[in-house]
């Protein structure tokens, strides 16, 4: 067996059916009080919900969260902390409002609970994505690791079936880089070949029936597992072009993971086959024509054209993910970027 080094993350995890009604409860134990609930503009129901059942122990709701974690809205929000004397952070809502309060956790070391929403993962990364001047970057910093998180199927269930798609397969995407990165270990795989198939199967169901709760069990199961293998290895090709169009074009996140997935684990299977080999075998061995299919299947978008990309960008998303390049196990240049990007671009199938 290879040399490994193995080191996990230690948010205490609550996941169930109806587990959101702890809220106030986790607030008590992990906060100290006051709590800054964080969301988007468009959840502000639930962040209604959410004061309602904290009481005197919500401080006040700030609703701006936004994708790819602005740094003028980290600013404005903890700005806002301050004049609200709030002394922990509860973040309800996708991969954007986890991105906020972790952004705020890191600059003030603040408690941080989170209540996931999407199935991005985010909650269990020590990762901090951040966009200043149309560049992303990324902190990797303990800090930053919420310290419970709080999975309650039933809030998933009002997330739209297109996001929830999409959403399903930003979080496989963890799961299938996890197999290949340079820092697996035989728990990282592990983890990534259960949140993987956990993740497809959800989405099966979801696909068919946008309500099912045990699509809805099984996708959030599922997304909780990718999203720890996400914190606990590096990553490679996929995650540099998504953080790159996400960062420097406005794209959105999801989506974005969705149309370039089967691209990137097409180019990575030429040096990656076998590693790939746990999760390839339900696509008959082909990972990236099988993840098309599926892709296809479940009805995700399929083209970043789609996605509103603009053709005469190519050339210069190409060479934005070429500048300090992560590792990955099939080489990397400028011309071999190019041309993945032009298929998921056109939305080719793989061959
Ligand atoms: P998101 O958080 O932006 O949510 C997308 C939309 O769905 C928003 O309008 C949101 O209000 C809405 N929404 C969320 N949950 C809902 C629900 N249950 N019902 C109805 N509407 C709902 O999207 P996302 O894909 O979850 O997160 C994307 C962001 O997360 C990006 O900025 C990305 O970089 C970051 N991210 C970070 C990590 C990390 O480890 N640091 C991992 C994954 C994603």
């Amino acid at each position: 067996m290879d040399r490994f080094i193995y080191s996990a993350g230690t948010s205490h995890i609550i996941f169930g059916r109806g587990e959101f009604s702890k809220i106030s409860a986790v607030v008590e134990k992990v906060g100290s009080g006051r709590a800054l609930i964080l969301v988007t503009e468009q959840q502000k129901g639930i962040a209604n919900l959410t004061a309602k059942k904290l009481g005197d122990n919500a401080a006040g709701i700030f609703s701006r969260a936004a994708m790819h974690t602005p740094v003028e809205v980290t600013e404005e929000a903890l700005a806002y902390c301050e004049s609200v004397k709030a002394n922990c952070l509860v973040s309800v809502g996708g991969g954007s409002t986890t991105g906020l309060g972790k952004a705020i956790a890191y600059r003030t070391r603040m408690p941080h609970i989170v209540v996931p929403t999407t199935y991005a993962g985010s909650e269990v990364t020590p990762i901090l994505g951040q966009t200043e001047n149309k560049q992303k970057t990324t902190i990797k910093d303990q800090s930053v690791l919420p310290d419970a998180v709080i999975y309650d199927p039933e809030l998933t269930d009002g997330l739209p079936l297109k996001m929830s798609i999409v959403s399903g397969l930003n979080a496989m995407a963890h799961a299938a880089e996890a197999l290949y990165t340079k820092d697996r270990n035989p728990v990282s795989s592990m983890l990534a070949v259960e949140g993987f198939s956990a993740t497809k199967i959800g989405l099966e169901l979801i696909a068919k029936d946008q309500f099912s709760m045990e699509g809805r069990d099984s996708a959030l199961y599922g997304a909780w597992l990718c999203g720890t293998v996400l914190g606990q290895v590096g990553m490679a090709l996929h995650h540099k072009i998504c953080h790159t169009l996400g960062g420097s074009f406005d794209m959105p996140h999801a989506e974005t993971h969705a149309v370039m997935f089967p691209h990137t684990l097409a180019f990575n299977a030429k040096s990656a086959n076998e590693l790939l080999r746990p999760i390839s075998d339900v696509f008959k061995g082909e990972i990236g024509s099988g993840l098309y299919d599926f892709a296809k299947e479940v009805s995700a978008p399929l083209t970043l054209k789609e996605l509103g990309f603009r053709a005469e960008d190519l050339n210069l998303a190409a060479e934005i993910a070429s500048r300090n390049p992560y590792w990955n196990p099939q080489p990397i240049d400028q011309a071999g970027l190019r041309s993945v990007l032009q298929n998921a671009f056109d939305g080719s199938r793989p061959e």
